[in-house]
């Protein structure tokens, strides 16, 4: 006999379901009990139980408060429909012999549910779990998954439930990050369905390269590299234009760049060019607004791995410069705020030093390898799906809140007044890239306004000003 610590899972919480439960507690198994419906039986159904089902109830301990519940048959009798009359009977006391009890009990069915799911709620609390539907399961050499739909199916986000806990989340976040507010809500939700735990997918793009941003490094690399010998002033200043496309303006990072995968990372990751930012906060942080501590700090990261191909550095610079800093300090904040507890499956260290050994060219860009690997536990449905699936991202609809459900939020965040007061961010700065949002979101990009917003009612909110 193998013993293992997954549940025994019942699928049903009718009669048999719930008495088959009762045996494997009362032997100590671990049970659980899917049942599709949202509420035991309501119909009357079968309603006589016969000796031999008394007994059993009996070796598993939960006979009396059955007993107590039911109405004691002693005779079985026969009527003719036509006349009413008795064609006759059993004493079921001639059973004596044969059991401890000799009689049967009449009980309607939706009165005999409750009563055995009360027994084995009170030996195991929790035991029975209503509204979760078997769609399928899969068999491997480790047990049984199991598919479930269930109580929570799809949930839909209404913008104004976003607004409206909006500052919650902003303080929350205990530093003013642009990202989080997605993992706040998935964590909030998880609780309010009385979830505890909850598993992320976290850090497997980081582990495979699954981010198809790694491309444009890749070409950055190159034309930094290219235009390594150019002059920056010169040509920096072509493309550092505040008419230009943020896009195309970022790209003045590229030129007479001393590291040119440095250059890159900054050309990939910075919301705001150095004068941007110089002009955005409040002349009392004006001399603070410099992007020398971020490239030091991205230096320093790529030095490590100076001597790797490019796939390996930059699956490193992902790690340490992105997953560890914000994802997972982010997902730990918003999910800690509604007490749950987070688990980064991939993130395993047993998995991850596993596979950072694996050379960049079969590891990265490889995300297939875990659909390979979970092949045998997968139903085949989902496995199909997973296949076909192109990469989805997680991304809450900013660019329609921004203009749209959080527009006046946003604008009074925004004004004089309120910037004034704070002294972080520059008024005129802001009202100008606010207003340019507004005109033609892409010339601008729902980030930049984002984050701006989230470090002013941080600091509002966390009262902080120079
Ligand atoms: C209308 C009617 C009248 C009856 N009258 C009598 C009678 O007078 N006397 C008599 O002795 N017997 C009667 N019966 C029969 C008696 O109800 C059944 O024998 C008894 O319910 C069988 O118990 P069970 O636990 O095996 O199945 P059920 O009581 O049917 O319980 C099965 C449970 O499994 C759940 N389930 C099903 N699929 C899934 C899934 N995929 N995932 C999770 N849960 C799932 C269902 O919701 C259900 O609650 C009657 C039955 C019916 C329908």
């Amino acid at each position: 006999m193998t013993t293992s610590h997954a549940p025994v899972a019942v699928i049903g919480g009718g009669p048999i379901g719930l008495i088959t439960a009762l045996g494997l507690v009362a032997h100590g198994v671990p049970t659980v009990v899917f049942e599709a419906d949202a509420e035991l039986s309501t119909d009357t159904k079968a309603g006589t139980v016969l000796t031999r089902t008394l007994e059993v109830l009996d070796r598993y301990g939960a006979v009396e408060p059955v007993l107590e519940a039911s109405l004691r048959i002693d005779e079985i009798g026969e009527l003719d429909r036509a006349t009413g009359q008795s064609t006759g009977s059993v004493l079921t006391s001639a059973l004596i012999e044969e059991t401890r009890f000799p009689f049967v009990i009449n009980i309607p069915q939706h009165e005999l549910e409750p009563v055995l799911a009360d027994e084995l709620e009170r030996r195991a609390p929790g035991t029975l779990r209503l509204r979760h539907r078997l769609e399928d399961f899969t068999e491997h050499a480790g047990g049984v998954t199991l598919h479930l739909s269930t109580p929570d199916g799809p949930v839909t986000l209404e913008a104004s439930r976003v607004a409206a806990d909006l500052d919650h989340a902003i303080w929350a976040l205990d530093q003013p990050s642009v990202d989080g507010l997605n993992s706040y809500w998935i964590s909030k939700l998880a609780a309010e369905a009385g979830f505890k735990v909850a598993l992320s997918g976290q850090g497997g793009d980081e582990l495979f390269g699954g981010y198809p941003s790694l491309a444009w490094f890749g070409r950055f690399t190159a034309v930094a590299r290219w235009a390594r010998p150019l002059p920056a002033t010169l040509f920096g200043r072509v493309l550092d234009r505040p008419a230009l496309p943020f896009r195309w303006r970022k790209l003045s990072y590229l030129i007479g760049a001393d590291d040119p995968f440095v250059a890159s990372q900054m050309a990939v990751k910075i919301l705001f060019l150095d004068r941007d930012v110089a002009g955005l906060l409040s002349p009392a942080l004006g001399q603070n607004g410099h992007h020398a501590e971020a490239e030091r700090h991205l230096s320093h990261w790529s030095r490590l791995v100076e001597q790797e191909d490019l796939l390996e550095r930059l699956a490193f610079m992902d790690i340490h410069t992105h997953l560890e800093p914000r994802l997972l300090r982010d997902l730990d904040a918003m999910s800690m705020a509604h007490s749950i507890e987070v688990r980064p499956v991939f993130l395993d260290h047993r998995l991850v030093e596993f596979l950072l050994p694996v050379p960049s060219g079969i590891r990265i860009q490889q995300k297939r390898l875990l659909l390979d690997a979970a092949k045998s536990f997968l139903p085949r449905n989902l496995l199909e799906d997973l296949e076909t699936r192109r990469k989805r991202t997680f991304t809450f609809p900013f660019k329609r809140w921004i203009t749209r459900d959080l527009h006046r939020t946003m604008q009074e965040a925004f004004s004089q007044r309120r910037l004034g007061s704070q002294q972080v961010l520059e008024f005129g700065a802001v009202d100008d890239l606010w207003r340019r949002y507004v005109r033609s979101e892409p010339s601008v990009g729902w980030s930049r306004i984002w984050s701006l917003f989230v470090l002013q009612r941080w600091c509002e909110i966390m009262q902080v000003s120079p």
